[in-house]
């Protein structure tokens, strides 16, 4: 189904076309009715000669209701610009056909009403007005059609024209991902809350759960309407009724955005290539304040100029948009920026959650024009370059693509070497990606890491993997897959809690083998009574310990390897011949107090070499 949309000077007789169309009144509220004028939206459809319906959006013309105009124009496929003959083009006629073509709206037509009112040799002249100011729009070379409303002349022929030009249109693109920019939000009585707008970019079904994106609130489908015409699916391209459960309707405001939960972030700055339309006032300044529309939104934003302080009218830039208040959009979406009641410009967003951006830096506006033009396997790796590792889901939002071509494409990538996968098995929501040079890039921060880390402890076997991680300033979930990845490509070597560069020994000074051979031989001296307040450094000991040299059974008890291995030698046949053994049985045996007995025994327990039995040890 297909959307049109009015567009023209207030008072040229937009509503009274849409009527005599459609036989709806589409100005809704008391006070258009009282005042005549179109001041907010208005919807009505129209069934086509050939079966199918179209819905129309009916926007006000009034330059103070721009900004409603631009809440219903997103997401029209054909635009119908109305102008008075009488009166020929006036101001909101030059801007809305601007913000048409900001908008990318990809077809027009023209009706030309009021034709009751004026001679054929003034409708020659307005025709020729008409098609001067489409010249070198999208709209240009659009049909135009005269047409009385009064007296229904052309009606069937603009019908027929719209029916044909729908015809040639593309349904819209559906990937997966709906999004419902809301334009009103009432309650009827019996049902509650229902939100209205234009559904773009997939379907919603009854029942389905959803999310209010700005606010981030979840809530369930309840029913769903089209033209009055109860549905259970909807499809994009649909003006879509949406019953929602347990929201109140003053608490969702236009500029929402009804949407599958769990993937459209709202955004506080995005980046853009920017249109200054040739009729705007003045030039664009870096910083100034402008309106964005987007959507059926708007907020306050900086504009931020990458290239130069100034833009003039008429020149195309690349900017970002420093939101006040955050929005919900999509890669590729639309927008306009006014200031002072004036349109100033508009055009494309290319990256939804841009950082700060660097001005005037070439590799910026390089990655800008891939994000906006390249291909989808480009956009991809522009994509996860922003921020490495990045999750799937991100990486297809940013990207907005279809998740399921992005996961071929992804998957591809990763055999030919250009992505690198982290975790195993299939492509989830969850799965991150580095780009391969990325990837070689964390590689180097781990090596650097690393061998900072045994610089700093020489005598250390490797770093704990928690220090490592924090060093390299990576989520525990993104160090553990990548860690596995790290050892693979022979980058790290693991053992047990540590982790070292694969050609780390630890080793020891000259002073410091020096003082080893003084402790050995202190140890030595009463092998197993040895002094238990020896200063050695507790780095050194660990080292000791690690290579076998001694064996460290308690927090102060140290031994000599080789006197170690005699004391267990002796215990284990002592126990061999008796059964078991006490701790006096072992101080009386090696000849020592019942300190050092107690904590040997202890460690052989911890070794599993002996086991407790009440006051005794058996071998195990
Ligand atoms: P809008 O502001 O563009 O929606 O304009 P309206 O539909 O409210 O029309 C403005 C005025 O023009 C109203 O008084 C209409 O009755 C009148 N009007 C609209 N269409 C025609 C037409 O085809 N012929 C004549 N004579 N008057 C018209």
């Amino acid at each position: 189904m297909f959307v049109v949309g009015t567009a023209g000077h207030v008072d040229h007789g937009k509503s009274t076309l849409v009527q005599a169309l459609t036989g709806i009144d589409p100005d809704r509220l008391q006070e258009e009715k009282d005042r005549g004028m179109t001041i907010d939206l208005g919807f009505a459809w129209l069934q086509l000669p050939g079966g199918n319906e179209v819905s129309i959006v009916d926007v006000p013309g009034h330059e103070r209701f721009v900004n409603n105009m631009l809440a219903g124009v997103g997401g029209i496929d054909l635009a119908l610009l109305v102008v008075a003959a009488d009166e020929s083009v006036m101001p909101q006629t030059r801007e809305h056909l601007a913000i048409l073509d900001l908008l990318q709206i990809p077809r027009g037509l023209v009706a030309l009403t009021k034709t009751d009112l004026v001679e054929d040799d003034w409708l020659e002249l307005v025709t020729a007005d008409v098609e001067e100011v489409l010249e070198s729009t999208k709209l240009e070379g659009s049909q135009i059609i005269p047409v009385s409303a009064m007296t229904g002349d052309g009606l069937p022929e603009l019908i027929a024209a719209i029916e044909s030009m729908l015809t040639e249109t593309n349904p819209k693109k559906d990937v997966a991902r709906p999004r419902l920019p809301i334009d009103r939000s009432f309650t009827i009585t019996g049902f509650g809350t229902v939100v209205t707008g234009t559904l773009v970019d997939g379907s919603l079904e009854v029942g389905q759960e959803v999310e209010l994106a700005v606010s981030g609130r979840t809530t369930r489908i309840r029913g769903l309407q089209t033209h009055r015409q109860k549905e259970e699916m909807a499809e994009p391209g649909t003006r879509v009724a949406a019953n929602l459960i347990g929201v109140p309707h003053e608490e969702i405001h236009r500029g929402e955005v009804l949407t599958i939960p769990g993937w459209l972030r709202p955004t506080t700055a995005f980046d853009v290539h920017l249109r200054v339309i040739p009729d705007a006032p003045q030039s664009l300044r870096h910083n100034m304040f402008v309106t964005v529309h987007t959507g059926s939104s708007e907020a306050i934003a900086r504009l931020r100029l990458l290239e130069g302080d100034r833009v003039e009218p008429g020149q195309t830039t690349w900017a970002q948009l420093k939101l006040e208040t955050p929005l919900a959009v999509a890669k590729s979406d639309y927008f306009v920026i006014r200031s002072n009641l004036t349109t100033l410009g508009g055009g494309n967003i290319v990256d939804t959650h841009a950082r700060r951006p660097r001005r005037n830096h070439l590799p910026t506006i390089e990655r800008l024009e891939t994000m906006e033009k390249g291909s989808d396997r480009e956009i991809l790796l522009k994509t996860i370059e922003m921020s490495e590792p990045s999750g799937f889901v991100d990486i297809v939002n940013r990207a907005n693509l279809n998740p399921d071509m992005a996961k071929d494409e992804l998957s591809g990538m990763g055999c030919e070497g250009l992505v690198v996968t982290l975790g195993n098995g299939a492509i989830r929501n969850g799965t991150r990606f580095y780009t391969s040079g990325g990837w070689t890039a964390l590689g180097m921060r781990v090596r650097n890491a690393l061998a900072s880390y045994h610089e700093q402890f020489p005598l250390r076997p490797g770093s704990p993997k928690e220090e490592l991680r924090s060093r390299i300033n990576l989520t525990p979930q993104d160090f553990n897959d990548a860690l596995p990845l790290l050892n693979e490509g022979g980058v790290t070597v693991e053992s047990g809690s540590l982790v070292r560069l694969p050609d780390h020994k630890p080793s020891l000074s000259d002073t410091q083998e020096g003082s080893v051979t003084g402790y050995l031989k202190l140890l030595d001296s009463d092998p197993f009574s040895p002094p238990t307040d020896s200063p050695i450094d507790p780095e050194v000991l660990s080292l000791l310990d690690e290579q076998g040299r001694v064996v460290k059974v308690s927090e102060t008890v140290v031994f000599s390897a080789t006197a170690y291995q005699q004391m267990v030698g002796k215990i284990s046949s002592h126990i061999r011949d008796e059964g078991e053994i006490t701790v006096a049985d072992v101080r009386d045996l090696l000849g020592t107090s019942r300190k050092y007995a107690l904590a040997l025994m202890d460690h052989m327990d911890h070794q599993r070499i002996t086991r407790r039995v009440g006051d005794a040890r058996v071998l195990r």
